[in-house]
């Protein structure tokens, strides 16, 4: 290949990294951090900018509309490992080729940052609704049968995962709902792990509906055309409906 086209080919490929850093910024307020004093920021390559532009439109404007006003700056660590949220910035861990990292952890993570930037509504508004089981006990959040213990046997909504229970505290519940609803209306298993792979996919849809009428109608406020919208038997939309609207003003 000449010289002057393999410039011409890393040229458009510049504009195209470009134009998906710009409009991650202006459309989701999302800015993509590259580098930074400690070295420790990478670049993000085409097919990572795409998948987070992909997954933030998809998500919808309730959830990213915090961010147009506080900008969420989002980096990958060279370092592999996790991910974390906090004053302002996300952190996900060296994904490797493998985007199904990225993808978990930023649902997770952005989660996070979407409900602290409304305000914790969540936990302020709708934790103590029944189907969601959380309730506050002096300073600290607690869960009938979550928290790490075996489940406890009865009619709880809840979010066991591998046989355990991940809901150690509200956000991260939320932050698992969000993953879980996603997961199974765009049928994503594989990039959702972990997760009881024993049944059937849309198995917590039965389990606690509460939870992801939560996440259609509250959290995402998805209108009845979006792709990832999915209802309910009526009764149950019903049951979660009244759920949801007890001890809420
Ligand atoms: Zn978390």
């Amino acid at each position: 290949m000449s010289a002057w086209i393999k410039r011409l080919l890393s040229s458009a490929t510049n504009d195209d990294h470009q134009r998906t850093v710009q409009s991650l910024y202006a459309d989701f307020g999302i800015h993509i951090v590259e580098r930074d004093e400690k070295g420790s920021a990478r670049p993000w390559n085409q097919h990572e900018l795409e998948l987070i532009s992909d997954t933030a439109r998809l998500l919808g404007r309730e959830f990213y509309q915090p961010f147009l006003q506080h900008p969420l700056h989002l980096w990958i660590d060279q370092h592999p490992g996790g991910g974390g949220f906090g004053n302002g910035w996300l952190r996900i861990g060296e994904p490797g080729r493998d985007l199904s990292v990225l993808y978990r952890v930023f649902l997770h993570e952005a989660t996070h940052a979407s409900n602290e930037y409304r305000g914790w509504p969540y936990e302020n508004e709708y934790c103590t609704c029944p189907g969601l089981d959380w309730r506050r006990e002096g300073d600290t959040w607690v869960h009938p049968r979550q928290q790490g213990r075996p489940p406890e046997p009865g009619e709880w909504e809840t979010l066991p995962v591998d046989a355990r229970d991940v809901s150690v505290a509200p956000g991260e519940d939320l932050a698992e709902m969000v993953r879980y609803y996603v997961h199974s209306v765009r049928n994503e298993r594989a990039w959702l792990w972990p997760l009881e792979k024993s049944q059937p996919p849309l198995y917590l849809w039965d389990t606690s509906p509460t939870r992801f009428v939560f996440v259609r109608d509250h959290f995402l406020k998805l209108p009845g055309d979006h792709a990832w919208y999915k209802g309910l038997p009526a009764d149950v939309e019903a049951r979660a409906a009244a759920n949801l609207a007890s001890n809420h003003s």
